[in-house]
């Protein structure tokens, strides 16, 4: 595979993992999604992954039930931690090396992150699961994959969604609404297009850094979106 990209970012959101279960990990989901990012791994590519919680835990819905949010994104994030140590083991099953690094402290559990840490083991060709989010409540895992990767010195960031691309309208609703090949940060922000959070665009356009939104269940998977054989578009 000829990829334009050393380095890249990819955020796994939690709901992949659970596959059709509404909560959870199931078990060929997690290693369908290990396969693909093994693959593109094996190709010389360093990978770097940030993964949300949305199977385990969202601190906002919790927190509408009354648990204070700070507690209940703290909880969201122990989510990001389970699904790293999972992700982690599974890509390693796949043959390729892989590190957690987390952002929460728990020395008994994974590394702590450093960016420097966490780039010494890119380049030794771990792949690295950045774990716990930012480490903040009120952020996302979209805005932790934004920072990461630019912390990480990263190509691109790679988001993968239902659908294959940013659309001028929710297809699902609008069906005579177009995908973008290509669209610039202000019109996704602008228009709010609402594919990552507009925190996560923020500090991708403030920091020149590119993101490709694909299809997860696209057959060329994640070994086509970046040889430019998936569809997909590039937000920049
Ligand atoms: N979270 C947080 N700070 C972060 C990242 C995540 O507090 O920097 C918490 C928040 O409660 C969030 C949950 O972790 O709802 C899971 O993350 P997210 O909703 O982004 O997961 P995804 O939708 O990608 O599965």
């Amino acid at each position: 595979m000829a990829s334009a990209y050393k380095r890249i970012l990819l955020k796994v959101s939690g709901e992949v993992l659970a596959g059709d279960q509404s909560f959870g990990i199931e078990p060929d989901f997690l290693n369908a999604v290990a396969r693909q990012i093994a693959d593109v791994a094996k190709d010389g590519v360093q990978v770097a992954i940030v993964i949300g919680a949305g199977n385990i835990f969202r601190g906002m819905a919790v927190a509408a039930d009354g648990t204070d949010r700070v507690t209940a994104d703290l909880m969201g994030m122990l989510g990001t931690v389970i699904n790293s140590l999972a992700l982690s083991n599974a890509i390693s099953r796949q043959g390729m090396k892989s590190k957690v690094f987390s952002a929460l402290t728990m020395p008994s559990v994974a590394d702590s992150f450093t960016a420097r840490a966490a780039k010494a083991a890119l380049d030794e060709g771990f792949v690295v699961v950045c774990a716990g989010g930012t480490g903040n409540p009120f952020f996302t895992t979209d805005t932790a994959a934004a920072l990461k990767a630019i912390e990480l010195d990263c190509d691109v960031l790679l988001k993968g969604t239902k659908v294959d691309g940013v659309y001028s309208a929710d297809p699902k609703k609008h069906p005579d609404a177009t995908r973008y090949e290509t669209v610039s940060y202000d019109e996704v922000i602008g228009r709010d297009l609402r594919v990552m959070d507009t925190a996560a665009f923020a500090l991708a356009r403030d920091n020149g850094l590119p993101i490709i939104v694909y299809a997860l269940d696209d057959k060329e998977g994640l070994v086509g979106v970046l040889n430019g054989k998936a569809r997909s578009t590039r937000v920049g």
